[in-house]
């Protein structure tokens, strides 16, 4: 049985605004999403409290969504510290073929019902 499943890898990056960044952001900083795994590039950094904001989204963009969810929609996070203008902006730049199997040990399971979870 094909137990085989899409995500998209995604790219968040460091925008500027028109507010002042007070954090130690950097535009263009960046780090990817691939798979449950967060890819940074060689020697830089991204705040943990940024990360804090961004960790609740990443799942949700990685997913198919519905052409009407605004989780498709917006794609830019605020820096969570209020005094900061930086965005972090997700762009989804690949798909990845995932394997149920690999992820987890519980087995699948199919609903009855087309609105059961
Ligand atoms: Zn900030």
């Amino acid at each position: 049985m094909d137990d085989t499943f899409t995500l998209y890898d995604l790219k968040v990056e460091v925008v500027a605004t028109d507010r002042p960044m007070v954090c130690s952001h950097k535009v263009g900083d960046y780090f990817l999403v691939q798979g449950e795994n967060l890819v940074f590039p060689k020697d830089t950094s991204f705040s943990m409290y940024s990360l804090s904001a961004l960790l609740p989204v990443l799942p949700a963009k990685q997913r198919p969504l519905d052409p009407n969810d605004w989780m498709l929609s917006d794609t830019e996070i605020a820096c969570p510290d209020p005094n900061c203008g930086a965005r972090f902006k997700i762009t989804r730049v690949g798909k990845r073929i995932q394997s149920h199997g690999q992820c987890t040990v519980v087995p699948i399971r199919k609903p009855e019902r087309e609105n059961e979870v």
